[in-house]
């Protein structure tokens, strides 16, 4: 089965498991209601706008063949840190549409460009984390994007993906427009680490976008409390490269 159909298939599953309380006719009428929904708005490639998928074929193959740059300079705390693209063209529109259009099920073509790019380094990783969303931002977005790509790299490896070892203790405010010293400012005592899961292991971290580093350095310095050995980063765009 293709890809893009996979993907259409993994959120019709998801809407289906999503009614799963509902009375019978009220799942025939919101079955009907997005039916109608997919015909009058049907899914678009969020790389070129091709219709009925939402990442087609062509967008993949560009994107799988694009090169990968080399490692990125790490922010306080880690060790190194590696991305797969600049945050520019397809991988980007992509990125965006995974955290903000509800698109979950990108993570796996993500998943899979982030797993490519590990693959070329020579770094030893006893867990997985992926850089937690406030509990009220998961529950607006539904998901956290950085732990479905996360899973999917865990998956892909056969390293385990530790999500409950870091937690988003403090709502921070959006990036968007801040500078790199009111990123970091942002960042403090953010997180909390949970050093039961996490002491003396080789940790890697999972992101959508590197922008300053400020998020993983916050990340970071939460788990290095915990007396890691030592953190990566892993991102699949970032801004400057
Ligand atoms: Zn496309």
């Amino acid at each position: 089965m293709p890809d893009h159909v996979q993907q259409h298939s993994t959120i019709t599953s998801s809407k289906a498991r999503s009614m799963a309380g509902l009375s019978k006719p009220r799942q025939a009428l919101i079955k009907i209601l997005n039916f109608s929904m997919d015909l009058i708005f049907p899914p678009r490639c969020v790389g070129c706008g091709r219709i009925d998928t939402y990442w087609c074929d062509a967008c993949e193959i560009e994107t799988v063949s694009l090169d990968f740059p080399g490692l990125h300079s790490p922010a306080a705390g880690l060790k190194k840190v590696a991305v797969t693209a600049k945050h520019e063209g397809k991988l980007r529109e992509a990125v965006q549409a995974l955290k903000y259009q509800n698109t979950p099920a990108l993570a796996k073509t993500l998943g899979e460009r982030l797993t490519a790019c590990l693959q070329r380094q020579d770094w030893t990783i006893d867990i997985i984390i992926p850089v937690p969303l406030h509990t009220t931002r998961l529950k607006e977005r539904g998901y956290n994007q950085s732990e479905l790509l996360a899973q999917n790299v865990a998956l892909n490896m056969g390293i385990p993906c530790r999500p409950e070892a870091l937690q988003r203790i403090r709502q921070t405010q959006s990036q968007v427009t801040m500078t790199a010293a009111e990123r970091v400012t942002n960042m403090q005592d953010a997180f909390s680490a949970n050093c039961s899961l996490s002491t003396g292991k080789q940790v890697l971290l999972i992101d959508d976008v590197y922008t300053t580093g400020s998020t993983m350095s916050a990340c970071a310095t939460a788990l290095l409390t915990c007396g890691v050995q030592a953190v990566y980063g892993l991102t699949v765009t970032a801004a400057r490269i």
